[in-house]
C-alpha cells in the first residue's frame, strides 16, 4: 500500500516521492491515520523505524491544507541538537513542493546564533524544532509566542527526561495555553515516562512498534576481552574488516573517545571523534564527512547513540558495554536503517559480563561471542615452549607496553568468520 491512502495533499505526496520513500514502514501505517485523525498519540518506536516522518508528513499536510498567518503552528521538542538538525532536514525535504518554513532552536554559544534565533521565534515559522533548555532561554525573555501551537511533538521522550529536561519540559506546555494535539515519541516507556504521557494527553491512541528489539537484520556478535585489549582490538577489527565503509565506535566517556581515536589515527586512514568537548559547528562538520563517507571511522560518546539519522552504518562497535538494554538497542539501531542490513560488536570486559549477560536476559536470546584474533590471545606461560615466549606473545607485550596499534602483527588477524 502506497502513501497515497492517507489522504495525503498532491504536494505531500510529490515530496514524499522526491524523498524516494515508496512504502510506509511499519510506525508510519499505524501513527499516520491517527494522526490525520487529530488524536492524541503515544508511541514507542526506536529511531530507525521511520518515525520522523510518522508525525511530520501529517503536521504538513495539516499546515498546507489550512494555510494560515505566519506564528509557529507546531512546536517539535527534542533531546539534541543533532536530533534538532536532523528533523530540520526532513522537513526542507519533504516540504520541497510546499512553502513551509521551519526554524531550528538549539543554541551554540555564539550570540550571533542567539540573536537570529530570537529574530526567527518573534518573526514566526510554521515549524520550530527546539532542544528544551534553549527553548526556555528564549522563553523567559517574553518574545516567543507558543498561544497557536496547534501541534506538540515530543520526540525521545525517554531521553530527554534521561537527560533531566523533565522540568523544562513541563515550562514549555505550561506556555501552551491551549492544548494542541499531542504526539508523544519514546522509544521505551518506563513508569516515569507513562506518568508524564498520562499528564499531557488526552484518550490517546497507544502505538507499540517492536518495543527495544533490535531489527533482525543486525548481525549481532560480542568479544570477551580484557579492558587493556580492546584498544588493539578495534584497531584489528576495523583494518581487517575491509567491507565496512561506515563504522561508529561508541565509548562512554569523553577521554576514551579521545584516547581511542588518537591510537586508531596511528594506523586508520580516515578516523575522526564526536563529543561534548567540540563546538556546535564542528560537530556538525564532523558528522556531515561522517554521513557523506569522507570519514570511514567515527568514535562518538554515547551522546550520538539515540536519535541520530546516519544512513547505511555497516558497522557499530561497542567499545564499552551501554548501562542498560534498551542503550544497547538503541546504539545498534544506528546499523540496519530502512534498506540496509548492519552489523554490531560489543567488546566484553570481565567487569563488564554481568551488565552483557542482562542485556541478552532482556533481548531473550545470547548473542555469539567469537574468538579473539590470535595476536590478542595470551598463551598461558607453560605452553610456551621457549621462556622468552613466542614472537606474537612479545609483539603483544610491546603493544600492550608501548600503547602503540601500529605494531600489530598482521599474522591471525580477525577474519571476519561466521560475519557474511
Ligand atoms: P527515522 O526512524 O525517522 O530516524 O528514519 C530512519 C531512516 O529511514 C531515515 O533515513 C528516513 O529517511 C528513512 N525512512 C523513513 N521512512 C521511510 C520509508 N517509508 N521509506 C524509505 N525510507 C524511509
Amino acid at each position: 500500500m502506497s502513501f497515497q491512502k492517507f489522504g495525503f495533499e498532491e504536494r505531500i505526496l510529490l515530496g514524499i516521492e522526491a524523498m524516494n520513500y515508496h512504502l510506509p514502514t511499519p510506525v508510519q501505517e499505524q501513527v499516520i491515520p491517527c494522526i490525520m485523525a487529530g488524536k492524541d498519540v503515544i508511541a514507542s518506536a526506536q529511531t530507525g523505524t521511520g518515525k520522523t516522518a510518522a508525525f511530520l508528513l501529517p503536521v504538513l499536510n495539516r499546515i498546507v491544507s489550512n494555510r494560515q498567518g505566519d506564528f509557529i503552528k507546531c512546536l517539535i521538542v527534542v533531546p539534541t541538537r543533532e536530533l534538532a538538525i536532523q528533523i530540520s532536514q526532513h522537513i526542507e525535504g519533504f516540504s520541497y513542493f510546499v512553502e513551509v518554513s521551519s526554524l531550528a532552536v538549539f543554541g551554540g554559544s555564539d550570540g550571533a546564533v542567539f540573536s537570529n534565533e530570537k529574530r526567527a521565534l518573534t518573526q514566526g515559522a510554521d515549524i520550530a524544532v527546539c532542544t528544551p533548555g534553549r527553548l526556555i532561554s528564549h522563553l523567559n525573555l517574553g518574545y516567543v509566542k507558543l498561544d497557536q501551537i496547534q501541534v506538540l511533538v515530543l520526540d525521545e521522550a525517554d531521553r530527554m527526561l534521561d537527560m533531566g529536561f523533565l522540568p523544562d519540559i513541563q515550562k514549555i506546555i505550561s506556555y501552551i495555553p491551549k492544548k494542541p494535539q499531542t504526539l508523544f515519541f519514546s522509544a521505551t516507556m518506563p513508569p516515569r515516562i507513562r506518568d508524564l504521557a498520562r499528564k499531557i494527553l488526552v484518550s490517546p491512541s497507544e502505538i507499540n512498534i517492536g518495543l527495544a528489539t533490535p531489527p533482525a537484520k543486525i548481525i549481532q556478535q560480542g568479544f570477551k576481552i580484557s579492558e587493556d585489549k580492546k584498544i588493539f582490538l578495534v584497531n584489528d577489527l576495523i583494518s581487517s574488516g575491509t567491507n565496512f565503509k561506515s563504522i561508529l565506535v561508541f565509548c562512554h566517556t569523553k577521554a576514551k573517545v579521545k584516547e581511542l581515536s588518537r591510537s586508531l589515527k596511528k594506523t586508520q586512514a580516515s578516523v575522526e571523534e564526536i563529543h561534548s568537548d567540540l563546538g556546535q559547528s564542528e560537530r556538525e562538520a564532523t558528522l556531515n564527512r561522517f554521513k557523506s563517507r569522507q570519514t570511514r571511522v567515527l568514535v562518538a560518546t554515547d551522546i550520538l547513540a539515540r536519535g541520530i539519522d546516519v544512513e547505511d552504518i555497516d558497522l557499530v562497535i561497542n567499545y564499552s558495554v551501554p548501562y542498560d538494554a534498551e542503550d544497547y538497542v538503541h546504539r545498534i539501531g544506528r546499523t540496519a536503517r530502512v534498506q540496509a542490513d548492519g552489523h554490531a560488536f560489543t567488546l566484553i570486559s570481565p567487569m563488564e559480563h554481568r551488565r552483557f549477560n542482562a542485556i541478552e536476559k532482556f533481548l531473550g536470546y545470547e548473542i555469539p561471542k567469537l574468538p579473539l584474533p590470535e595476536t590478542l590471545v595470551v598463551k598461558p606461560q607453560t605452553e610456551n615452549k621457549n621462556k622468552a615466549g613466542t614472537a606474537s606473545d612479545k609483539s603483544l607485550v610491546r603493544r600492550n607496553r608501548q600503547s602503540d596499534s601500529r605494531k600489530i602483527s598482521r599474522s591471525g588477524r580477525y577474519k571476519q568468520q561466521g560475519t557474511s
